[in-house]
């Protein structure tokens, strides 16, 4: 198709999604597929399962993102375990149509034309649902400033700023212009808390109405409109950006009084403003919620535990078990709480194999190191950040070992440390030198590149998903839950979701209490008294394994699905 035809294409495609209003869902990052790499982690990968939930139970929404076509970066990993960061560009064009409609925004005094692209989320039963990706890259834009778009969570702070600009307030222009009409407003983090100025400016009482000493804004309205979820539990994680670059970049957006009572006294703090311009706030889990209750005392901060797209995050030996056991499971997850009773073991294992099986190929094919499929397999995935403490596992060598010639085992890592996050990238490094003082002794792999095929092969082809954060840092966490559907269960620290998943023995394990320094011991003794006895028949009971890894599915999987977090979204926050 020609460039004009193809504008044409879409404006008839957009048609369809404009006859009643929308939730519009902003969010900086979103894992759309494997191959469009708009997203670093757990936070695009929520935005993913929230829209290809939308779709499924066709709750009207539309999604509003930034095309970052220079993507996030693909990771190749040197012999020392030293990260190297290859670009990872996409096209639009090849997922996405152009949109005719065109929008621009002010930074220092030059415009900055803000087009986009529409890509349509296909659910698997037929809903469908639009996902806008703001681009920057016109001809008709400054060099500078067409390359506003291409980096996620790039560059220094002035950029980062008039991305968040781009996001918030020229989405919202944007929706505006293609013919939006929006219900609701829903910031996934307080990236886009920007677009609530843009509101504010929207919904202004005309200046002859305002007396002296009032707030020009109709802010109740605005209250009315918003709704903001939080994923950070410390508050240096929060976005601030400097009064003096917000006023050097976009000028006086809003009267600066209002701003500073509603962003913070010294720098614009981007959760305030979310938080202060939102009716319906909550954080991603229970614990976490809490957490934000202290941090931010004066709110009422609600909890709505996150969950995971059930079709997109189970392997197919378990999408043909449930199929066949548990019909219209992709609709209604909940209808797997029977899956203890209803799926005989023997049909749970072989799914089992048939995954663990897909898992020792790829390792194979990817790193050369041979796991053996008898041999349980820990899985670890996380970003490679150091509240993660992907390293606790191997605090002490000699235990390690000790704990692998009585009973032997195997493990598969993975995991991305941002560019700029120097920890992290050193955490690689040290687990490879784990790895190879351990080659003797235990099988060990670290796949490269984590992304979401990684994902579901790891989560799905282990036999314990192992996650060892620092609480209380971990908000939630999403990959615990993806294994569940794979009937894998978790050995984790209590925190974030874990808390409310855990059932000792039933779903998984918890390592330790509450208590910090004994985790890395509290580890040990789990895995060697309770899980690898366990997976090993020694307990005599020859159906126990199984019996944990229906309790994931049964008890986790039917309730840590983003089908139950969507109902809940729609009843308690987006219908007012
Ligand atoms: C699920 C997922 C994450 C988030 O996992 P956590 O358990 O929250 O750390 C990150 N990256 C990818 C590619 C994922 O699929």
């Amino acid at each position: 198709m020609d460039a004009p035809s193809r504008v044409a294409a879409a404006a008839t495609e957009l048609d369809a999604f404009l006859h009643a209003p929308r939730i519009a869902y902003f969010t900086m990052e979103i894992a759309l597929r494997n191959d469009i790499p708009t997203y670093a982690g757990g936070l695009g990968v929520l935005a993913g399962d929230t829209i290809r939930t939308a779709a499924d139970l066709e709750l009207l929404m539309v999604a509003v993102t930034l095309a970052s076509r220079a993507g996030y970066f693909r990771q190749r990993l040197d012999e020392n375990g030293r990260q190297h960061e290859d670009p990872a560009p996409w096209d639009p064009a090849a997922h996405a149509t152009p949109l005719a409609a065109k929008t621009s925004i002010t930074f220092e005094g030059r415009r900055v034309w803000i087009g986009g692209w529409l890509h349509v989320v296909q659910g698997h039963m037929n809903g469908r649902q639009p996902v806008i990706l703001l681009d920057t890259d016109l001809p008709e834009n400054h060099p500078d400033d067409r390359l506003l778009t291409h980096y996620l969570y790039g560059r220094d702070e002035t950029y980062r700023f008039k991305q968040e600009c781009v996001l918030g307030i020229g989405g919202l222009r944007m929706l505006q212009a293609l013919g939006f009409d929006a219900s609701q407003y829903h910031m996934n983090e307080g990236h886009s808390a920007l677009l609530a100025l843009e509101l504010l400016r929207r919904y202004a009482h005309p200046r002859e109405f305002v007396r002296p000493g009032e707030s020009p804004y109709d802010i109740p309205r605005v209250r009315e409109l918003c709704n903001f979820t939080t994923h950070t539990p410390v508050e240096a994680g929060h976005d601030r950006f400097s009064y003096e670059l917000v006023g050097r970049v976009l000028g006086d957006i809003v009267d600066p009084a209002t701003l500073r009572l509603l962003a913070g006294e010294d720098s614009l703090n981007m959760t305030r403003l979310a938080l202060n311009l939102s009716e319906y706030v909550n954080g991603v889990a229970k614990r976490h919620a809490e957490v934000s209750r202290t941090m931010f005392p004066g709110y009422r901060v609600r909890a709505v535990t996150n969950g995971v797209h059930p079709f997109m995050w189970t392997a197919p030996s378990f999408r043909k078990l449930y199929d066949r056991y548990v019909p219209s499971w992709c609709h209604e997850p909940e209808l797997l709480v029977r899956a203890d009773c209803c799926i005989p073991d023997a049909a749970v294992w072989e799914a089992h194999v048939e995954a663990k099986q897909a898992l020792i190929e790829r390792v194979q094919r990817a790193t050369g190191v041979t796991l053996h499929p008898k041999v349980p397999i820990l899985g670890l995935a996380r970003r490679m950040t150091a509240y993660k403490r992907p390293d606790l596992l191997f605090a002490d060598l000699e235990r390690l070992k000790g704990i692998a010639r009585n009973r032997s085992f195997q493990i598969v890592l993975a995991g991305k440390a941002h560019p700029r996050d120097e920890d992290g990238k050193r955490l690689i490094e040290t687990l490879y030198g784990h790895m190879h003082a351990l080659r003797d002794s235990i099988p060990i792999a670290y796949l490269p590149d984590y992304d979401m095929d990684t994902a579901l092969a790891m989560v799905s082809g282990a036999d314990v998903w192992l996650n060892t954060p620092l609480p209380p840092y971990e908000a939630s966490g999403t990959s615990g839950m993806k294994a569940a559907f794979n009937g894998v269960p978790s050995l984790s620290v209590l925190d974030g979701w874990w808390v409310e998943g855990c059932i000792e023995g039933v779903t998984g394990w918890a390592i330790g209490d509450d208590g910090r320094e004994h985790d890395a011991e509290a580890l040990y003794q789990k895995l060697d008294q309770t899980v690898l006895p366990l997976y090993y028949g020694y307990s005599g009971d020859p159906g126990a394994w199984v019996r944990v890894m229906k309790g994931a599915i049964s008890k986790n999987a039917s309730y840590f699905n983003s089908h139950r977090m969507m109902r809940r979204y729609a009843a308690e926050a987006y219908i007012r």
